[in-house]
């Protein structure tokens, strides 16, 4: 078998395949129309237009699905979630059937290669036009690998996500656990990792309880015991997580959601961020402490995970 903990990045000497762009016709559910509901489109024409809400006000939903050797990765749970963030966002209900089609259209006209990124982005539809349909769209292109971060690990800082952990029941007008495309805060505290010497961060709720990274869930490794922060804490259900505890079950260890304080995090054997891009990361330090990494295991999950073939 490969070494995919190693390498598993495509050759780089020539240009990456084109990307493939599906246009959805009907993303929500009963509107009319006849056929299948989506075309493909050539990537590099202009499609969108500048009144488009999830432009204007970042006002709509995504998801990213990966692409192990054209077969979609955890197509059913990044459905459920989206129509999950459709229902929080009050977003006309979807048409799940259609959708499922497209993604699945984008990534199988993608030329073969060892791991792409299919994302499918729902908007509101168009600013000042009224009942207008939502706008939607499945891209799929190749995905950078990220083998020397399965290697090396990463160094994430905690940094205060200024809400409490129980947000989502108390003000869930914040769509906080929502996939929103609004994910400049999460850019953000990228650049001020980088500004702390940091790879990538570690949300944490005002009241001090571990969350989510910007664009990854946390597992922690307590022992043989394997935590990931409770998801009704305003942070998405992740799909990468889900399938991480589904390989540790199956090699025999405990797993469970809780509420972590950070200080609980602290006391960890191991960290990793785990997510649909770059599926697992160790964590090396976390602020300024040290993290051992787990390359055997973490070995085993990439396998696991890549091995995925739904
Ligand atoms: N949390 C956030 C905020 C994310 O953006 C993501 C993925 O992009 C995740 C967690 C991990 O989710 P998944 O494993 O389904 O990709």
């Amino acid at each position: 078998m490969t070494d995919l903990a190693a390498d598993a990045s495509p050759t780089t000497d020539t240009a990456p395949p084109a990307p493939v762009l599906v246009v959805i016709d009907r993303a929500r559910a009963g509107a009319p129309g006849e056929g299948r509901g989506w075309h493909v489109v050539d990537s590099a024409e202009p499609t969108l237009t500048v009144i488009d809400l999830g432009v204007t006000r970042g006002d709509g939903i995504f998801e990213a699905f990966g692409v192990v050797d054209g077969a979609v990765q955890a197509l059913e749970p990044h459905l459920r979630r989206l129509a999950r963030s459709a229902a929080l966002l009050d977003l006309p209900e979807l048409d799940l059937d259609v959708i499922r089609e497209a993604v699945l259209a984008s990534a199988a006209a993608h030329a073969r290669v060892p791991f792409a990124l299919t994302k499918l982005i729902v908007t509101r539809g168009l600013e000042g036009v009224p009942d207008s349909e939502p706008s939607a769209w499945a891209r799929t292109e190749v995905f950078e690998d990220h083998a020397a971060e399965r290697r090396d690990g990463i160094r994430v800082v905690s940094l205060d996500r200024g809400y409490r952990h129980d947000v989502a029941r108390t003000s869930p007008w914040l769509l906080q656990g929502a996939k929103t495309l609004s994910y400049a805060v999460n850019k953000s505290v990228l650049r001020e990792a980088a500004r702390r010497g940091a790879d990538d961060v570690l949300f944490v709720s005002s009241d001090g309880y571990a969350l989510e990274g910007p664009s990854a869930s946390l597992v922690a490794r307590f022992g043989d015991r394997f935590v990931t922060p409770r998801t009704d804490q305003g942070i998405l259900e992740g799909t990468t997580q889900q399938a991480v505890f589904a390989a540790l079950d199956t090699l025999g260890h405990e797993t469970a959601e809780e509420l972590l304080p950070l200080e609980r995090v602290r006391e960890a054997d191991a960290l990793w961020l785990v997510s649909s891009g770059r599926q697992i990361a160790p964590v090396v330090t976390l602020d300024e402490q040290a993290f051992a990494i787990d390359h055997e295991l973490t070995t085993t999950l990439v396998e696991a995970l890549w091995a995925r073939r739904d």
